[in-house]
C-alpha cells in the first residue's frame, strides 16, 4: 500500500480568557511575559472542545492501548522519551518489538546495594517478579516495564477509520481523514 491515511481532529477553541488572545501577560520571573494559561498559544479549548478532546483521548486509548503482558513480537509501539542532556538523545516514533519477556536482571531491577551502586541514577525500585523486558531494537532500546504498563500501538487504517467514525458529529470536534504518502518511520 502506497497511501497512508491520517486522521485529523480539531477541537473547538476560543481566545484565551487570561491574556485575551494576545499570548502574553504581565512579566514574572517564572514565566517571563508568556501567558501561562495558554502557554503563548493565544487560544484555549471551549467547554465543548474540551469534552470532545477527552472523548477522543478515551476512544483512542481504548482502541490502541495495550498492556505489556499482551505485547507480542512484531507489534509496532509508540515511544516518546525526552533525551538526557549530555547522556542520550530523545526517541520518538513507532518501533517494532523484537522480543518481549520476563526479566529479573538489568540495572533497572537492581536489588542489592552493589547493583544499585553500579547503576547510579538509572536505578528504579521495581517490584521483584513484576518486570518485563521489551526490546524495541537499537534505536529505541530495551525497556524494563511492569506487566500492566500501557503502550500505544501503531493504528491500522481500519482503526483510524473507526476513530474518525467515533468522533464524527461530536459537538466541538471537526474530523477529517487525509491521505498522505507512505510514512517512513524508524
Ligand atoms: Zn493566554
Amino acid at each position: 500500500m502506497s497511501e497512508h491515511t491520517r486522521i485529523n481532529v480539531k477541537f473547538e477553541t476560543e481566545s484565551c480568557s487570561r491574556c485575551g488572545g494576545s499570548g502574553s501577560y504581565s512579566w514574572c520571573s517564572r514565566y517571563g511575559s508568556t501567558c501561562f494559561k495558554c502557554g503563548g498559544q493565544k487560544t484555549q479549548l471551549t467547554r465543548k472542545g474540551k469534552k470532545a478532546a477527552e472523548r477522543y483521548a478515551a476512544v483512542k486509548a481504548a482502541l490502541l492501548s495495550i498492556p505489556t503482558s499482551r505485547v507480542r513480537e512484531g507489534m509496532r509501539l509508540f515511544v516518546d522519551e525526552p533525551g538526557i542532556e549530555g547522556l542520550s538523545r530523545g526517541v520518538r516514533g513507532y518501533f517494532r518489538v523484537r522480543s518481549v519477556g520476563r526479566t529479573t536482571s538489568g540495572c533497572m531491577v537492581a536489588r542489592t546495594a552493589a547493583e544499585r551502586e553500579s547503576c547510579g541514577a538509572f536505578f528504579y525500585p521495581w517490584k521483584p517478579g513484576d518486570n518485563w523486558l521489551v526490546d524495541l531494537g537499537p534505536k529505541a532500546g530495551s525497556h524494563v516495564v511492569g506487566r500492566n504498563d500501557l503502550w500505544q500501538r501503531q493504528p491500522s487504517v481500519a482503526t483510524l477509520d473507526l476513530l474518525a467514525e467515533h468522533m464524527k458529529g461530536v459537538d466541538g470536534a471537526t474530523v477529517t481523514l487525509e491521505s498522505s504518502p507512505a510514512e517512513v518511520s524508524a
